[in-house]
């Protein structure tokens, strides 16, 4: 239990009987009382940890009491709490208070919702970094740049009449000039940092038997879809999340994707083709699965054409049966990758052996995060992307009025818009409304 506020140390006091009395920093032994009959009655034992202003989470005292954990001795001293002047708190009070007190800025808030929701410990990493400060960090040259310009030009103004000299429209050009390619890097780490926050899709694909259950399992590693060697088992899409080099991906195993009109096919089996031709439609990513013992079918060369503009990767699976660099009908494209099929590279692997595994693997990870290496304060989040996009426009705008000699005042217009929008990444400009949405989608008592 986590009170915070003025009054969380006289509450702490009159919930529980100390042994010692709070000190801050420390955890200090005390009694859990039973109310009712026998008052002296002890019910559970905890620890209390006094956080005195402001060096607490939230800025102000904060009391953190510990008992073992029996919900309703936490309940009873909830309820006591409460008849003592105490609250709930709602979700991400606890953080929104250590916001407002600026113990920390928006970013750093967010990221601690982030590290709380993190799956994989790039996420958690990528999270303490941002709850460090590094986002903060990279947006704050950038920031302190802007209000240099803008002093500039609003001396100009102010003092027109004292003639002084007024800047030059190519000095004026040059420092906004110097803004935009930080802002334009950070923009583009929005990519690599969604892929890094929220993982994506990676739909395999291919004609029943090729091997996509088989391979599905090797990247799992586990036997989750069901393997069988009669064509088109894998009715139904088999999905799980996984975890590769901290990159949430989730894959999706379709049903083998063949031409619709087939008399024997069963209700089923349509249905589970209906849903890999959706999930097909839909992943980010695709990896066509070939069989390489088999020459290529219509439908696969129309999967290939399909997959032309997207993030596609395309095996040819079971090279354990044939000497792969030796199938006829493979069109040998030269690739410098390797062997080409239809204009993309293609990779050998055996699902039965586990060769081409690890390759595998490594294509995927490049083709999910486009090759970027790791950067600190990256973009993960919608919301800073757009304060950066709205940045970027404003100082476009800026730019051009510049260039067609609108008066200063003007211009100052478009700079302030950036302004706002780079501030209100950091929650100094942030609306209530939008504070308060951002906050409620923490968990309570955080
Ligand atoms: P799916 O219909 O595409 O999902 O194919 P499955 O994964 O169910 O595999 C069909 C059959 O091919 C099974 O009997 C597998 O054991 C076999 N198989 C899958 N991959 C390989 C491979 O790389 N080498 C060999 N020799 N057999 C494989």
């Amino acid at each position: 239990m986590r009170l915070s506020g003025p009054d969380a140390t006289s509450i702490a006091v009159q919930l529980v009987s100390l042994r010692q009395p709070l000190e801050h920093g420390h955890a200090r032994l005390a009694d859990v009382l039973d109310a009712a009959g026998d008052k002296t009655a002890r019910i559970d034992e905890a620890l209390v940890t006094l956080f005195a202003a402001p060096h607490s989470y939230t800025g102000e005292d904060l009391v953190e009491i510990a008992a073992h954990g029996s919900p309703v001795v936490l309940e009873l001293l909830m309820h006591r709490a409460v008849s003592l002047g105490a609250r709930l708190a709602g979700p991400g009070e606890f953080t929104q208070r250590a916001f407002l007190a600026g113990r920390l800025d928006l970013t750093q808030a967010e990221a601690v919702r982030d590290l709380i929701d993190a799956q994989t410990l790039t996420q958690a990493r990528q999270a303490a970094s941002q709850m460090g400060g590094a986002l903060s960090r990279r947006v704050a040259p950038v920031k302190q740049s802007l209000v240099e310009l803008v002093a500039l030009l609003e001396a100009g103004i102010d003092f027109a009449e004292d003639d002084l000299e007024v800047t030059p429209q190519a000095e004026i050009a040059r420092r906004i000039d110097e803004l935009t390619p930080p802002l334009t890097a950070l923009e583009a780490s929005f990519s690599r940092g969604r892929i890094v926050h929220d993982g994506l899709t990676l739909a395999i694909v291919g004609r029943p038997n090729a091997g996509k259950s088989s391979l599905f399992n090797r990247l799992v590693e586990r036997d989750r879809a069901i393997v069988t060697a009669t064509p088109g088992t894998t009715r139904d899409l088999v999905t799980e999340r996984i975890s590769l080099d901290g990159i949430p991906l989730e894959l999706v195993d379709t049903a083998g994707l063949r031409t619709s009109h087939h008399e024997s096919l069963e209700e089923a089996e349509q249905l589970g083709i209906l849903r890999s031709r959706e999930a097909f439609a839909d992943a980010a990513l695709v990896l066509i699965v070939l069989d390489a013992t088999q020459p290529l079918n219509d439908e696969e060369r129309r999967m290939l054409a399909d997959v032309q503009d997207r993030s596609a990767l395309v095996v040819r699976n079971k090279c354990d049966l044939v000497s792969c660099s030796q199938v006829e009908n493979v069109p040998a494209e030269p690739h410098p990758s390797g062997t080409a099929i239809a204009g993309i590279p293609a990779l050998s692997t055996s699902a039965l052996t586990g060769e081409g595994i690890p390759a595998l693997r490594e294509r995927i990870l490049a083709l999910a995060t486009g090759g970027a290496a790791a950067e600190p304060g990256l973009l993960t989040n919608m919301r800073h992307h757009q304060a950066v996009s709205a940045a970027l426009a404003a100082l476009a705008d800026a730019a051009h009025a510049n260039a067609t000699a609108i008066p200063h005042e003007m211009i100052l217009l478009d700079l302030y818009r950036a302004l706002w929008a780079l501030d209100s990444l950091t929650g100094q400009t942030t609306p209530d409304d939008i504070l308060n949405l951002i906050f409620s989608t923490f968990c309570i008592g955080k």
